[in-house]
């Protein structure tokens, strides 16, 4: 046992975290699951359940928390994540992370969450202004106290998250600097080879915009969606050339249909392709993709008990750690009062 646990601290310590928001959709399959995945065979692996950043824009109903929770992670355990090799934890069920947030927040300038691209954008498309709480202003802040609590050498994450990364690298280097100390490492930001997925409008995919294509959808929910794609506006018929760098389902096939893609492109500029059947071999690849996951979903779907054991459990496990990283905070900042 001791060895088994001794081979994930090879590469160092990971930490990310997706808020529960219910069922995943490629997105955030390609951005950051796969390489959680990965990863879990190299480092020793924290993912979170961060059910306190969901309430930052997702507070007034929340009656749904649990159960898209359970959803996500059966997800994440169909996916291939291995709770024997990771350690699976629900934010608000390891309480140290928000008093680190809170004593991050106090050597955090307001300047640099108020710059924060992601809060610009979300301000913008949730249509947010006068109504923009606090909790949304940190979230980075807090972030930065669920990568910083466990040490993290790395954090695994979609393109969109690269801001929040920063600023978590940031606030730690400003704590250590300013309590001359070395209780967190700098994390680096871990990308996947895919780490922008568009949705089916070609925006980037997410759920609030309703361009997704959900893992567990089911193989005629894929078909319809990848049918409903928007593609290249001047190819009407088979016969007009098309030009496949305008078009999202050539995007699809360059990042699902690697073998393929090649003749894709050349059949569809020689008009020798419609799009029609275009699509359809996308949607049988996409379908072909998620078989298996299909299958196991199916498994974790009736024991959602067996999922909130595996978090619970995660979520004691990384409160030792988590109590010990704040113990190492409050004695740097000389306020541990032992
Ligand atoms: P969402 O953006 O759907 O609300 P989260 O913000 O919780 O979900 O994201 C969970 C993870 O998935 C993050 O690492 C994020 O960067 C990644 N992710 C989300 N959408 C995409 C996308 N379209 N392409 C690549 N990665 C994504």
């Amino acid at each position: 046992m001791i060895k088994k646990e001794a081979k994930y601290y090879m590469k160092g310590v990971i930490f990310s975290g997706m808020r529960p928001t219910g069922k995943l959709h490629i997105g955030n399959y390609y951005g950051a699951l796969t390489n959680w995945i990965k990863l879990q065979n190299e480092y020793k692996c924290y993912y979170g359940v961060v059910d306190w950043h969901a309430l930052t824009t997702g507070y007034n109903d929340t009656s749904l928390m649990k159960e898209s929770m359970i959803e996500m992670v059966i997800d994440w355990l169909s996916a291939g994540i291995d709770p024997e090799k990771s350690t699976l934890l629900i934010q608000s069920q390891v309480p140290e992370h928000a008093e680190l947030h809170l004593l991050l927040s106090m050597i955090t300038p307001l300047a640099w969450l108020e710059r924060n691209p992601v809060l610009k954008e979300q301000v913008r498309d949730l249509n947010l202004k006068e109504n923009m709480g606090y909790g949304l202003l940190g979230y980075p802040v807090l972030m930065a106290s669920d990568i910083l609590i466990y040490k993290s050498n790395a954090v695994p994450v979609g393109e969109d998250q690269s801001p929040h990364v920063e600023l978590s690298r940031e606030i730690g280097r400003r704590f250590n600097n300013l309590y001359n100390s070395n209780v967190f490492p700098i994390p680096k930001l871990k990308l996947s080879r895919t780490p922008r997925i568009p949705g089916t409008d070609g925006k980037k995919m997410s759920k609030s915009l309703k361009n997704d294509i959900t893992l567990s959808d089911r193989p005629e929910e894929i078909k319809n969606k990848v049918l409903s794609m928007i593609t290249d506006p001047e190819k009407i018929k088979l016969s007009d050339p098309g030009h496949p760098e305008v078009c999202v389902v050539f995007k699809y096939h360059e990042i699902f249909n690697k073998g393929n893609v090649d003749n894709i492109k050349n059949d569809c500029k020689k008009a020798r392709l419609g799009c029609v059947a275009c699509k359809k071999v996308l949607a049988d690849v996409l379908i072909n993709e998620f078989q298996s996951f299909r299958e196991k979903r199916n498994y974790y779907e009736k024991n959602p008990q067996l999922v909130w054991d595996i978090l619970l459990e995660g979520s004691k496990k990384a409160r030792t750690i988590a109590k010990k990283t704040l113990g190492e905070v409050k004695k740097a900042m000389k306020i541990d009062y032992a």
